[in-house]
């Protein structure tokens, strides 16, 4: 073949792959160009996960009937003049792109007004080829509509996935602007279902209850930092909140949401031995900056930058990090950090002195205790609270859940279901080389997974086997098991296989050694013994030993904590024999 020049059909359909992967991302592209335009209010419409349509209006600045083509050509934007612009871009947009882009696999039309005048304009574009532009009625601001999205592009139609992953991925988007121009009013539908609506009255925290719930919202911390010319805002979640996998992590700046691996790794070293291993926490952090200290013309759908101190804000934003989990949760002796009512020496019937101590129970709030994950050298880490228990002498169970027991300092209440967790969770983490004792079923079990968790299993096969699991495929969602880790061995193989899958679903760490200690996580739930479960002195004896004996004792695999500790001090002060330091 001789070496020709592209026909620019194709050159800017190809150019159109690189903005516009997935409706998503015409989304995405729109509401910059809305949030370019000054405006105050966005409304979002998606039919058909957005294949069918996605409509934008807002009510900014609009376009003026004489420019309206121009818009829409490639490398047209009002948003850049010159090379040295590049290095100072105050705006969302400046690659005069997006709309081009979409235009060019799409039915597009976009209908505008300027603020100025009486008129709209109306201009349409079908896979590229534009329309002669028309006056029309129409409020001020811009209307987008979007048909049938890559209706000429059959492959990457192809390459989408499911409606509901394209679906959850339009709300996750538009929350996260939401949260980052909170003075902006947002509203989504979603197949004719209001999805998301924000009031613009610059409450974030509003904000995140629509996205995590009132609960979540209410506990979030919030960070206020600044190093330098760096700002950072925004809300992390408490060491006692986290999640599986680092998808709740967002970072914004200068307004743009950017997926930046260092910035994780930094949030995440913040939280450095407060969480467990394979645990992460919910953060939306917004980091400002003079436009001068970051590139941003690094990819084109804009959500890689380059810092130009890349060191200074990795630091500032860990130290931030640190610092608000410290502000709000002291990493000090949770003995100590029980609350004391100071305002009268002797707390009132009413006051109820132990109030919001049952309170940080009841939400789970643990305490940050100190959890070392297997294999990181202590010596490295900062100076936390010691996080072996003293050896300790049951006395007694309370309510079938939990353990009584003396200590050289006072009382310790031992969760007996995380207490187990924890030390089957290490017993596994011990003995998994070379292999875990497994039981051969009499007769292999066949079970039918959901396509979604089917796949997780697949995946996970060699991990399985070296848990103890035999496990075959046998159909396109069926699985034999033919013989299970024998500490599962009282629960349906079935169950125990669905025990692994749940909550699985799309985990994206890349880190071997990560999902099998989340998968031994999961077992060790299932096979700890509950709360509600009386159990004899003897055993209270050998689980309180067990624990002693753990690494980290303090918290179960998932990070909660196994034991709360009332010193013989605070048991004095809540007495009132001692008055408060
Ligand atoms: P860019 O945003 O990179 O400039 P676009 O292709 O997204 O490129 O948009 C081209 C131009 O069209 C913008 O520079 C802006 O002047 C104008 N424009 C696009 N959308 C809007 C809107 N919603 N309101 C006002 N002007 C808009
Ligand atoms: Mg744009």
């Amino acid at each position: 073949m001789s070496i020709h020049i592209l026909p620019p059909e194709i050159a800017s359909q190809i150019a159109a792959g690189e903005v516009i992967e997935r409706p998503a991302s015409v989304v995405k592209e729109l509401i910059e160009n809305a949030l370019d335009a000054g405006a105050k209010s966005i409304t979002i419409r998606i039919e058909g996960a957005g294949k069918n349509l996605i409509e934008v209006y807002d009510n900014g600045c609009g376009i003026s009937g004489e420019e309206l083509s121009l818009a829409v050509e490639r490398h047209a934007t009002s948003k850049l003049n010159s090379a040295a612009d590049l290095f100072q871009i105050g705006t969302l947009g400046f690659r005069g792109e997006a709309l081009a882009s979409i235009g060019s696999v799409s039915r597009f039309s976009i209908t505008s007004r300027t603020q100025q005048t009486g008129t709209g304009y109306r201009l349409q574009v079908e896979a590229g080829l534009a329309s002669a532009v028309q006056p029309v009625g129409a409020p001020p601001g811009t209307l987008v509509r979007v048909e049938n999205l890559f209706f000429n592009v059959p492959a990457r139609l192809k390459f989408l996935k499911q409606d509901t992953t394209e679906r959850r991925q339009i709300d996750s988007l538009v929350t996260r602007y939401a949260l980052a121009y909170p003075l902006v009013k947002f509203q989504l539908r979603q197949e004719n279902r209001l999805s998301l609506q924000t009031s613009g009255n610059g409450n974030r925290r509003e904000i995140l209850g629509v996205l995590y719930g009132a609960e979540i919202a209410r506990q979030m911390l919030e960070v206020i930092a600044s190093d330098g010319e760096i700002h950072i805002t925004g809300f992390i979640s408490p060491t006692s909140v986290s999640r599986s996998n680092r998808r709740e992590i967002t970072f914004f700046v200068n307004g743009r949401p950017v997926q930046d691996p260092t910035l994780i790794s930094a949030l995440l070293k913040g939280y450095h031995t407060l969480l467990m291993v394979g645990r992460y926490p919910i953060g939306v952090l917004f980091l400002e900056m003079p436009a001068e200290m970051v590139d941003v013309n690094v990819h084109p759908t804009k959500a890689e930058v380059r810092f130009r101190q890349s060191d200074q804000v990795f630091l500032g934003l860990q130290n931030a990090i640190r610092k608000a989990l410290l502000a709000y949760n002291p990493v000090a002796n949770f003995t100590t950090s029980l609350p004391w009512q100071p305002q009268n020496s002797f707390p009132t019937s009413q006051e109820k002195p132990f109030f919001s101590w049952e309170k940080n129970l009841e939400r789970e709030e643990s305490f940050p205790i100190q959890d070392q994950p297997p294999g990181i050298n202590p010596s490295s880490q900062p100076v936390l609270p010691e996080s072996r228990v003293p050896l300790l002498r049951p006395v007694g169970q309370i309510a079938s859940a939990y353990l009584a027991a003396e200590g050289p300092d006072g009382l310790y209440l031992i969760d007996q279901h995380a207490a187990h967790e924890r030390i089957l969770f290490e017993r596994f983490m011990k003995q998994k080389d070379p292999t875990v004792p497994a039981q051969r079923l009499l007769e292999p079990s066949a079970v039918d997974l959901p396509p979604s968790q089917a796949r997780v299993i697949a995946e996970q096969l060699p991990i399985l086997e070296k848990l103890g699991f035999e496990v075959e495929i046998f159909g396109p969602h069926t699985f034999l098991i033919r013989a299970i880790p024998s500490l599962l061995a009282d629960i349906k193989p079935e169950d125990a296989l669905r025990v692994l899958v749940e909550d699985f679903e799309e985990d994206e760490s890349p880190f071997q050694a990560e999902i099998e200690a989340r998968i031994i996580a999961r077992i060790c739930k299932r096979a700890a013994i509950k709360a509600g479960m009386t159990i004899s002195p003897e055993e209270q004896r050998r689980l309180v030993q067990d624990l002693e004996a753990c690494q980290s004792p303090r918290t179960c695999p998932h990070g909660r904590p196994t034991m709360i500790h009332l010193s013989v001090d605070l048991l004095e002060r809540q007495f009132g024999r001692k008055g408060p330091r």
